[in-house]
């Protein structure tokens, strides 16, 4: 086994869009585990939106990464060596963790999940079947409070958990699904893949204009992952009594400046309207069901989820992030080693 490896550091904090600057490969011993740790090579590793939250010295539900150390995030990777004390895990398992943007990982043995790649393609633990999909299905069921007949508009549509949002949406019996994505051929996508019954590039004109020409009937849940012009617009077209799940702001991660905000809130009163945020960490009760539901649906091929993977590991990352912060993915990002 090799001595070396490479890991990938916060060089420094991005003001606004973050660059390849603000990263660092850094060749490092390759770790030894500890007393109840392994030693992981990562085979994949996802790269999130909210990462870039954590790439600012603020406060808030995660710390912020530090400069001059290595990232954190979801990885599979497989077990290439096993400290004293553990017991229940041998080389060559392969494990869900929290330490990607590096090669090899000393890890927690408590802190991983046992992953099988036989049940299904190792890359779904990060993606369809792992965080992004556990927050769809929670954010849409739980968190909306979605019911049968319910019109649901999501944004980021074509993303991670979008495209497992709007689907959810259609095999539960919604009476429209309409998505929000930022090209053409990702409008094509939600419609003739996902079975989305309508959907619109925002980059084509005003949201609210353009959701309310699809939505002719209002909404009932919006599924926000986009925050801004997408919200303010979805509270335009909301009926009344309507849900909104406050999942990510994206058009905003990279904002140096405070955002307007939706100018038309005094609706939510009017409309009785109920917003509320989530985390997908809060909802570990229904991984369980969660993953009987969907994993279910992939198999019967009423579900798809695309992803979208980088290969060339460490390396490659932060050319990766900065490609999912600007769109260039269908579905998940991923990162290869
Ligand atoms: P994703 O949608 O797979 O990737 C991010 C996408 O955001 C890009 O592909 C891009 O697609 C879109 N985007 C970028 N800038 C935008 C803008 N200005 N306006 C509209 N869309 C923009 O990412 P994800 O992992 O599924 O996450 C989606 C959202 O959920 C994010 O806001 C994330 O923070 C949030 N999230 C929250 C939780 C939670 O627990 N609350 C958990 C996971 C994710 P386009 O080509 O369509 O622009």
């Amino acid at each position: 086994m090799t001595s070396t490896a490479l890991e990938v550091r916060l060089a420094s904090r991005p003001a606004g869009w973050p660059t390849e600057e603000n990263f660092e490969i850094a060749e490092v011993e390759v770790p030894t585990p500890g007393d109840g740790q392994i030693l992981v090579r990562n085979v994949v590793m996802s790269v999130d939106p909210y990462m870039r939250g954590r790439m600012n010295d603020v406060k808030s539900y995660v710390p912020p990464f530090q400069v001059g150390q290595p990232l954190e995030g979801g990885a599979v990777g497989e077990v290439v060596a096993v400290g004293s004390g553990v017991s229940d895990l041998a080389v060559g398992d392969n494990v869900l963790h929290g330490l990607g943007w590096r090669e090899y990982a000393a890890v927690d043995a408590k802190h991983v999940v046992k992953v099988d790649g036989s049940v299904a393609p190792l890359s779904t633990y990060l993606g369809v079947l792992g965080m992004p999909g556990l927050t769809a299905y929670a954010g849409l069921l739980a968190t909306a409070e979605f019911k049968k007949g319910d019109a649901v508009f999501v944004s980021g549509a074509a993303g991670a958990v979008g495209q497992i949002v709007g689907q959810i949406a259609r095999l539960k019996g919604a009476s429209r699904v309409i998505g929000s994505a930022g090209s053409a051929d990702k409008v094509k996508y939600l419609v003739e893949e996902l079975g989305f019954d309508a959907a619109f590039n925002y980059k084509d004109g005003p949201v609210a204009e353009q959701l309310a020409e699809l939505a002719p009937d209002g909404i009932d849940v919006y599924f926000d992952n986009v925050g801004g012009e997408h919200l303010e617009a979805a509270i335009d077209s909301l009926n009344v009594g309507g849900h909104i799940t406050m999942c990510g702001a994206i058009s905003q991660y990279n904002d140096a400046e405070a955002p307007k905000g939706p100018r038309n809130m005094i609706q939510i009163l009017g409309k009785r309207l109920t917003l509320r945020g989530m985390l997908v960490g809060d909802h570990k009760a229904l991984q369980q069901q969660f993953v009987a539901e969907v994993g279910a649906w992939i198999a019967s091929g009423e579900l798809k989820y695309s992803e979208t993977v980088v290969e060339g590991g460490a390396r490659q990352a932060p050319a990766a992030f900065l490609g999912m912060l600007r769109g260039d993915n269908t579905g998940k990002m991923l990162v290869t080693f």
